[in-house]
């Protein structure tokens, strides 16, 4: 059993130096890096005259990995496996790049045969072995690749498999930023769905996850380009190691910094401030209430809550299109002696004037409503409400888009703080107070950001 294994290895490198040839590199320094120590020239004519490699390499279905239908509703989870994996409570989870194999190879080779390395000579060793340990075994990557690219790094992903022929392995690979793409979750609920439908349920206290992008800092050389591994392995709740920890036992590098926004942050204050004034006027009276704050802030549910139960008449542009139908529609519902709330972002002065006017003219009091929220939170509840509900939420409600970053950014360029002088009777302040289930806490509680945002 041994010699397959490591014929295994050896076959790998070779056909890596295969590859190299194939696409006129010179491959023989990296070859000889490539063997393992001590590993007999028996072993090499093991792998010489293995019967898988007199095929050619590049082949997009050689060897036992298979490509299955791409996961989710655009398709963009790449799904693959290699052999026929099994469903195991014990998940040992690797990122391609930087991990299992060099990430500098990803352009090198040519696009009918691309070349790669493996990222330490004893990986096929180790997969094996973590395999024959009982652990079910998963290869995560996320991938922004353009259609002939993303065609080359298939090929590429048969030719790993094909080193790999006595370790069985499923593959998502991400390709839109979305749901999928590390560090959000949407990859592992995959397989947590595909192994239910199995009858396993994964022992998360039993699995782990390998990633280079682990946010480390080193003094005087370049740290982790990206934090997304260790950030993905934090929200689902699995044991992180670094390559270095996991393949070569070094000890933990504990020198790490997890960049972005993350919703342990926020402060906790009151959700509407002051408390020394009452959110609906007591005893009740007519009067426009105008909110302003970013999108995504939960304005429409705070409307909902406090003041569709005391029959104000909600107004908002994203229904009625425009403001000239927000003003008429205002001035409609005041004429029937019925108060209104504004719900829109509201961002400057002059786009509140069309509002204070109306209610100057009118003589009816208005009282600004500021959501405090910052541009990072609002984004993260975005990314939170199109991407991350809970499954079991996400299943019972209509597919969002996200709304577009310019909603955001064109917001926080022409901010301009509400003030009394521009004719409100009072501001309060709104603050982010999350609502919803535990579960839901907890999906909203992840690292979201995509690449940075
Ligand atoms: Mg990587």
């Amino acid at each position: 059993m041994s010699s397959t294994i490591k014929a295994g290895g050896l076959v790998s490198a070779r056909s890596c130096s295969r590859l190299n040839a194939a696409s006129g590199s010179s491959s023989k320094k990296r070859t000889s890096e490539h063997l393992d120590a001590g590993q007999s020239d028996s072993a090499q004519k093991v792998a010489k005259v293995h019967p898988f490699f007199a095929k050619r390499v590049d082949s997009p279905q050689t060897g036992a990995f298979r490509w299955l239908d791409p996961l989710g509703p655009s398709r963009s989870c790449l799904h693959g496996i290699n052999l026929s994996p099994r469903a195991a409570v014990k998940v040992a989870a690797f990122d391609l790049d930087g991990t299992l194999i060099k990430s500098e190879f990803g352009n090198k080779g040519s696009p009918t045969s691309p070349s790669w390395e493996w990222w330490r000579n004893l990986i096929p060793t180790k997969l094996k072995e973590v395999y024959d340990s009982g652990y079910s075994i998963l290869i995560i990557s996320n991938q922004a690749l353009k259609p002939q690219a993303l065609k080359t790094w298939k090929l590429k992903i048969t030719s790993i498999a094909a080193a790999l022929p006595d370790v069985p392995f499923r593959l998502f690979a991400a390709t839109s930023k979305d749901n999928y793409r590390k560090p959000m979750p949407g990859m592992w609920l995959e397989l947590e769905r595909i192994f239910r439908e199995e009858g396993v349920d994964i022992d998360k206290g039993a699995s782990f996850f390998v990633g280079d992008a682990a946010g480390r800092l080193y003094a005087g050389r370049k740290s982790d380009f990206s934090s997304t591994d260790r950030k993905w392995a934090l929200n689902i709740g699995i044991t992180f190691y670094t390559p270095e920890e996991y393949f070569l036992k070094l000890p933990p590098h504990t020198s790490y910094s997890l960049p972005g926004f993350h919703v342990l942050s926020l402060p906790e204050l009151p959700q509407v401030m002051p408390t020394s004034t009452p959110l609906l006027p007591s005893p009740p009276r007519q009067e426009i209430v105008l909110f302003v704050g970013y999108p995504s802030l939960g304005k429409t549910s705070f409307y909902r809550r406090h003041f569709q139960p005391a029959g104000y008449t909600h107004i908002n542009q994203d229904t009625l299109k425009t403001r000239d139908k927000c003003v008429k529609a205002m001035r409609e519902a005041l004429r029937q002696d019925k108060s209104c709330v504004i719900d829109n972002t509201n961002r400057d002065a002059a786009t509140r004037k069309f509002y204070v006017d109306v209610a100057k003219q009118l003589n009816i009091p208005i009282r600004c409503f500021l959501f405090t929220g910052s541009f990072e939170l609002a984004w993260h509840n975005n990314l939170y409400r199109t991407y991350n509900l809970p499954p079991s939420v996400a299943a019972q409600e209509p597919k969002r888009e996200l709304v577009p970053s310019i909603a955001y950014t064109g917001f926080r360029n022409n901010y301009e703080e509400p003030k009394l002088e521009e004719g409100f009777d009072e501001i309060k302040k709104v603050n982010w107070v999350f609502s919803g289930t535990e579960e839901e806490k907890n999906y909203w509680s992840m690292w979201l950001q995509l690449d940075g945002k």
